[in-house]
């Protein structure tokens, strides 16, 4: 399984990444400032990179650059979701960045203990692990790969994960298997779900074009 999953991930490595317009996402515009990206995370969720990337510039015409809680505080729920409207679901992300602007300050979101943070995060409803580990990954640097809708999916037909497996045992699965290296899981991430996106797609699935399907399951099925 190691091979194969090293396999899987190398490939993906070597035929997006180069191709990936890193400025489509909200989360790494936001980039060297903590609270920022957290935020830009929340409104990844459930949309696609170009109208999280929307949202978070409207947001930020809003409250200013770069994000503060007590500015979101100020806003409020409603003003949240009326900046960030274009994301979707927006009294959901508005209510959770509101949660997480009375929960953790800028300075414990770079100083605490990345396990402890990830624990403190997971508190605050509407942040699920995905959240939580895109932040440690992305913002801290953390060695933590983070697994999304596109990634599930593909790891379930490669064979890695089992449908319906819980988040946190197929990220150890994947974790075990891979270097505990911030560059690698980052490309990793990102390449995997542009993999998933073009290729595994949900619906027909191009089997024929695909760079892993010699160490795919699903090929073989
Ligand atoms: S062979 Fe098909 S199912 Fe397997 S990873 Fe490639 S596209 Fe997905």
């Amino acid at each position: 399984m190691e091979r194969d999953l090293r396999h899987l991930f190398d490939t993906v490595i070597e035929r997006y990444w180069s191709s990936i317009d890193l400025g489509e996402f909200a989360v790494l515009r936001a980039r060297g400032d903590p609270f920022s990206v957290l935020v830009a995370v929340v409104l990844s969720q459930n949309t696609s990179d170009v109208n999280a990337a929307r949202a978070y510039e409207s947001l930020v015409r809003r409250v200013g650059r770069p994000v503060r809680p007590e500015a979101l505080l100020e806003i409020g729920v409603e003003g949240i979701a009326e900046a960030v409207r274009i994301s979707g679901m927006q009294r959901i992300k508005a209510r959770t960045i509101v949660g997480l602007a009375r929960s953790v300050s800028v300075r414990e979101l770079e100083e605490l203990d990345p396990l402890e943070l990830r624990s403190r995060l997971l508190s605050v409803p509407g942040v699920g692990y995905k959240t939580a580990d895109v932040f440690l990954l992305m913002y801290r640097r953390y060695p933590v790969f983070p697994i999304d809708t596109h990634i599930r999916r593909v790891l379930t037909r490669y064979g890695v994960a089992r449908p319906g497996e819980d988040y946190e045992a197929v990220r150890r699965t994947v974790e075990a298997l891979l270097p505990r290296d911030p560059d690698y899981l980052l490309k990793a991430h990102l390449s995997l779900i542009e993999h998933g996106r073009t290729v595994c797609k949900a619906r027909r699935p191009r089997c024929s074009e695909c760079p892993v399907s010699d160490g795919c399951a699903k090929a073989f099925s």
